[in-house]
C-alpha cells in the first residue's frame, strides 16, 4: 500500500489537458489547464492509485470549484472527491491535503492566522445563519479558513451553529442582556 500524499504539488500550466497530465509525476502533483481563463485543475490522485483527477474550475462547463492561490499555496473549495474507482475524498487548503474518512490521523492543518476572528465575527449576523463560503467571499479569505475562525468562535461561545438545515451555517451570538 502506498502512502497517501500529504501535500499537493502544482507544477506549472498549460493550455489543454494532455499536456498538464504530462507534467505529473507523484500522488498529489498537479497542474493547471489554462486557456484565457482557469479550465480545470489535473491532479495524479494523491492516494497513489495512479488515476489523474480533473477539478472543473470554469463555471461555463458546469458545477466548479474555487481555486486560491495566496503566498505561494494553493487552495480549492470546496472538497474534491471521486465518486467512483478509489473513492478519495479530501480538502486542499494552502498546499496541505486533508483527507477526509480515510487516512485522516495524518493530517496537520496548515498555518493559520487568528487575527482574521475578530472580523469574520463582525461580519456574522446575529439574527440568521450564514455559511462560511459567503463570510468568505464578502471579507475575501479562503473558505477553510473562514470555516476554521467561525469553529474557534463556537468553541468560545461567540457564535453557534446552526441545527438541521442550518447545520454547516453560523451565526453571532449576542452577549447583550
Ligand atoms: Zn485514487
Amino acid at each position: 500500500m502506498t502512502t497517501p500524499a500529504r501535500n499537493i504539488q502544482l507544477l506549472g500550466s498549460a493550455s489543454y489537458r494532455d499536456e498538464a497530465e504530462a507534467m505529473l509525476a507523484a500522488p498529489g502533483d498537479a497542474a493547471l489547464v489554462e486557456r484565457s481563463v482557469l479550465r480545470s485543475l489535473i491532479m495524479r490522485c494523491p492516494d497513489g492509485c495512479g488515476e489523474t483527477l480533473v477539478v472543473n474550475l470554469d463555471p461555463r462547463a458546469g458545477k466548479a470549484w474555487r481555486l486560491y492561490q495566496r503566498g505561494g499555496a494553493v487552495s480549492v473549495y470546496p472538497s474534491v472527491w471521486r465518486d467512483g474507482g478509489c473513492e478519495s475524498h479530501f480538502v486542499i487548503w494552502k498546499d496541505r491535503i486533508l483527507w477526509c474518512e480515510i487516512f485522516e490521523e495524518g493530517n496537520e492543518e496548515p498555518d493559520y492566522d487568528p487575527a482574521i476572528e475578530p472580523l469574520v465575527l463582525e461580519a456574522l449576523p446575529a439574527d440568521r445563519f450564514v455559511d462560511p463560503a459567503s463570510i468568505a467571499l464578502e471579507l475575501d479569505l479562503i473558505v477553510w479558513d473562514a470555516g476554521k475562525a467561525l469553529r474557534r468562535l463556537v468553541a468560545r461561545g461567540e457564535a453557534r451553529e446552526g441545527v438541521g438545515a442550518a447545520k454547516g451555517a453560523f451565526q453571532r451570538l449576542s452577549h447583550d442582556v
